[in-house]
């Protein structure tokens, strides 16, 4: 029996039932399988928790999750307590302090699933966006000085430093030359902004030479928005910073159908803390506690989780269920259906049971 230890952190919003049916079926994949077991240990941090105790969690928390050999993350984000609190006081800490410094993020159109764009369905626009996930325009330094005063300054400080562009940049051609097509494209603002994206271009061309078998190219952020909605094909992986990275998959889940399919992986590539899997949306306020949240993402990361455990079985199992569901139209009304959580839920579990699968 091959166990595994997870820390579920369902947190805030729809996170909490987007966990709860991933955590239903790997129960159920479990039962399939036969021979993995996970254990689950639910934490009930984020922001009801801030409430009582004003923080979003506790001062050991970071040192209660590192015994585990993953982490798997609602979302943050509640209407009353202000965004950079609950994003900076639980779920940037974990990436950071447990330097996942790879963010892995898959789009697919997925079988069943209507994309906005048009003469694009399911096989197209199969991409992977990876994102600098340890630093850059994330690294939380900057101040405000002369608050309130007309001439009140506030500065958002980007930092990229050569290990980190390097890391990142080494591990985006690997993923590219693992996948069929070697097609590598690296994003920057590298015209405005000369001095830590002109060293991103820089450090791309360095790196670029360990991997003649990759094709790369350079765009800049603004014209890759109008590349992946007209030239969807041309693209593959994708590598940039933290936030360049952070608005196009969200470009990218909207193009793939919905918010509710994008799955991403905060990975620590050395493995030697905890990686992070989580869907890409937020806590959805809009929609928590109607039972419709799109569990699909929160589904995939955890496929996503299971191939980085080395349940490659497993994983790709749970991602031919999830695709059977979607591809006989058992949707959430985000991608046009009229099922529930429970519904997708119980249909992915169905999937995973039946006999000819
Ligand atoms: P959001 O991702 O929560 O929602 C954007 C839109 O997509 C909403 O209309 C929502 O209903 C829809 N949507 C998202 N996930 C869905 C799902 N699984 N099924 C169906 N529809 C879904 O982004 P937002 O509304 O900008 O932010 C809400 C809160 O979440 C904010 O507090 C924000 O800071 C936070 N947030 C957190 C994370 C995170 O924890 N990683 C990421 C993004 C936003
Ligand atoms: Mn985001």
């Amino acid at each position: 029996m091959r166990e595994y230890s997870i820390a579920a952190i369902p947190a805030d919003g729809i996170g909490p039932e987007v966990i709860a049916a991933g955590q239903t079926v790997l129960a159920s994949l479990e039962m399939r399988l036969g021979d993995v077991k996970f254990t689950f240990e639910n934490f009930n941090w984020g922001s009801d928790y801030y409430r009582k105790h004003g923080v979003m969690m506790p001062s050991d928390g970071l040192e209660q999750l590192k015994k585990f050999d993953a982490i798997y993350f609602g979302a943050v984000g509640a209407p009353n307590v202000p965004d950079h609190v609950t994003l900076w006081g639980l779920r940037l800490p974990i990436c950071q302090s447990f330097d996942q410094y790879a963010n892995v993020r898959p789009t697919k159109i997925l079988p069943g699933i209507t994309s906005p764009l048009r003469n694009c369905g399911a096989g197209d626009l199969d991409w992977v966006i990876v994102r600098e996930n340890s630093e850059g325009e994330y690294s939380g330094h900057g101040g405000r000085a002369h608050r309130g005063l007309p001439e009140e300054v506030g500065t958002e400080v980007a930092i990229f430093t050569r290990v980190g562009v390097t890391r990142i940049m080494r591990y985006a051609f690997r993923l590219a030359q693992s996948r069929p097509r070697k097609l590598l494209t690296v994003v920057t603002k590298s015209n405005a902004q000369r001095h830590g994206m002109v060293m991103w271009d820089e450090i791309a061309c360095e790196v670029a030479e360990q991997f003649p078998a990759v094709t790369w190219d350079k765009m800049l952020v603004d014209a890759m928005t109008v590349r992946m909605t007209l030239k969807p094909r041309s693209l593959d992986t994708i590598v940039a910073t933290n936030l360049h990275a952070d608005i196009l998959s969200d470009l990218a889940g909207a193009l793939a159908g919905s918010l509710g399919v994008a799955p991403t992986a905060n990975i620590d590539p050395e493995r030697r803390f905890p990686s992070m899997f989580e869907p890409i949306h937020g806590s959805a306020f809009d929609i928590a506690g109607k039972g419709i949240a799109n569990p699909v993402a929160a589904f995939w990361t955890a496929a996503q989780m299971l191939d980085h455990l080395g349940e490659r079985e497993g994983s790709s199992r749970l991602m031919r269920a999830v695709e059977r569901v979607t591809g006989a139209g058992i949707l959430t009304p985000d991608v046009g259906g009229s099922a529930t959580t429970l519904d997708v839920t119980e249909a992915v579990c169905d999937a995973l049971h039946s006999s000819n699968f």
